[in-house]
């Protein structure tokens, strides 16, 4: 049994509603919701978006694969109405996996730890909000310690619904 630690994400439509689907579709597939952080806005990232996304840091325990994760991942992506033309550009719903338990996993498909956790304000404020002290298993710091060195000076708020 490993922990697998999601963010889910997204800049159109209703995104709150959104987080809230995909969040019950997690459930349905992977049981009970062990942690979640606050909902985060943040400002679009990386490509052209062009609407403020919602993010968000949720936890389940599981014993599926890392191919099988993904899988499941995609689906829900797709059920959520996510286009997947574009690359960093505005979507429904984005959902990465960040970790599982302290797994190292390189495939064609699938690379965890997510390779841009340590790059990513908006990753690193969830995770640190829920597991400050979890390592990252490749690093070897801590959520927490990540946040603290992390270049990335985008604007992180709590989002208030
Ligand atoms: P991004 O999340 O970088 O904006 P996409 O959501 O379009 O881009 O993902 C593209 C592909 O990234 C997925 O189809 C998947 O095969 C791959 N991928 C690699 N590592 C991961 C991971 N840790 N979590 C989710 N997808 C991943
Ligand atoms: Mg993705």
């Amino acid at each position: 049994m490993y922990q697998v630690v999601f963010i889910l994400g997204g800049n159109l439509g209703d995104r709150v509603r959104l987080l809230e689907a995909s969040a019950g579709m997690l459930v349905s597939h992977f049981g009970p919701l062990v942690l979640n952080s606050s909902i985060f806005e943040t400002e679009a990232w990386g490509g052209k978006s062009s609407g403020n996304y919602l993010n968000q840091v949720l936890v389940f325990n599981t014993t599926f694969l890392p191919e099988e994760i993904l899988d499941i991942i995609l689906e829900i992506e797709l059920k959520m109405g996510r286009k997947r033309e574009e690359k960093w550009g505005d979507r429904t719903m984005d959902i990465d996996i960040l970790y599982l338990g302290n797994k190292i996993f390189n495939s064609e498909r699938l690379t965890i730890p997510h390779p841009y956790i340590q790059d990513r304000r908006f990753v690193l404020e969830p995770l640190t909000e829920i597991l400050p002290d979890q390592l990252h298993p490749v690093l070897n710091k801590t959520n927490k310690e990540l946040l603290k060195i992390c270049p990335d000076k985008s604007s992180v708020k709590h989002f208030k619904k």
